[in-house]
């Protein structure tokens, strides 16, 4: 029977994560269809996905810890964070997972071996890089406009400032996971700041994708080596695939394949 898989999020419209999928299934002759569902309310989650029928899910922004609650049980990576990009129908029940944070550090390896990483912004995505590079035992800090969310890096016992109190270190990456240049022309910190830090940085990452931030235009004129957040969704939507296709294809076929629907 034809397999239905989707992605819920609020706002939804935008996410390439349909193309992605369906680009794959058609390509590779799986049965199955991938759509989006733009869900307001997050704790509707689970009853919309067993009214659909679906087989599996992305979720997106700002369901993501909604959906780990959603789920009846939850594997790897995502047990440390508490945050779920994935979910997969298993005899009635749903399981969850984590491909964010892997997709990122796959994304990274052209950079090779690196030690310390500076991250700009607190929010989700900064928390499951930060556990995920803590994993590999990186030297993180976390530099953040506000205090507010500093608290849950503190207690993972990272380097954590805000622009206040701020001291440039040296850093072999400097990753933006702030959304400052996503729908404005504006920087992560004061520029200043910026330009200091990728004076003394190696490798800059940006989870923004689809557009060249200031940050990375800065990175670019700075002649640093560089990438925008597309590999870092390519390869979540690879991983999650992965686990849609029940590891059918390898993954490096998965990624080959989805690379080209970015061309259409
Ligand atoms: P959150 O809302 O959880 O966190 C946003 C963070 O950005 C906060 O730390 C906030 O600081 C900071 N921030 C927001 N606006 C500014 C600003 N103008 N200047 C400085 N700091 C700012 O967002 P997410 O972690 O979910 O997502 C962050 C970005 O990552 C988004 O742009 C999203 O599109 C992208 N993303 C990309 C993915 C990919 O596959 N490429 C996957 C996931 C996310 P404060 O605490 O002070 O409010």
């Amino acid at each position: 029977m034809s397999k239905l898989f989707a992605i819920f999020g609020d706002p939804v419209s935008h996410s390439r994560s349909p193309l992605m999928h369906n680009f794959l299934f058609k390509a590779l002759h799986v049965d199955a269809c991938y759509t989006r569902v733009h869900l307001r309310d997050g704790s509707k989650l689970r009853d919309t996905f067993f009214s659909l029928g679906l087989n599996g899910a992305n979720i997106t922004v700002p369901h993501k810890e909604a959906a780990y609650a959603a789920c009846d049980e939850v594997r790897g990576f995502a047990t440390t964070i508490g945050v779920v990009n994935t979910i997969l129908l298993e005899d009635g029940k749903l399981i969850g997972y984590n491909t964010d944070a892997d997709g990122f550090m796959e994304a990274i390896k052209p950079f090779g071996t690196l030690k310390t990483v500076l991250i700009l912004g607190a929010g989700g995505t900064a928390k499951a890089l930060a556990n995920r590079f803590l994993q590999d035992g990186y030297d993180i800090s976390i530099l953040n406009r506000s205090e507010k969310r500093l608290g849950y890096f503190k207690e993972l016992s990272l380097t954590c400032d805000t622009w206040e109190s701020f001291g440039c270190k040296k850093y072999d990456l400097v990753v933006n996971t702030t959304s400052a240049g996503l729908k404005d022309e504006s920087y992560p910190a004061p520029q200043v700041m910026i330009e200091e830090i990728l004076s003394r940085t190696s490798f800059v990452a940006d989870a923004i994708y689809g557009k060249m931030t200031p940050f990375l235009a800065l990175a670019k004129q700075n002649k640093l080596t560089y990438k925008d957040g597309a590999d870092m969704l390519l390869y979540q939507g690879v991983l999650a695939n992965h686990l849609f296709c029940e590891k059918q294809f390898d993954l490096q076929t998965t990624a080959d394949v989805m690379r080209k629907s970015f061309l259409l």
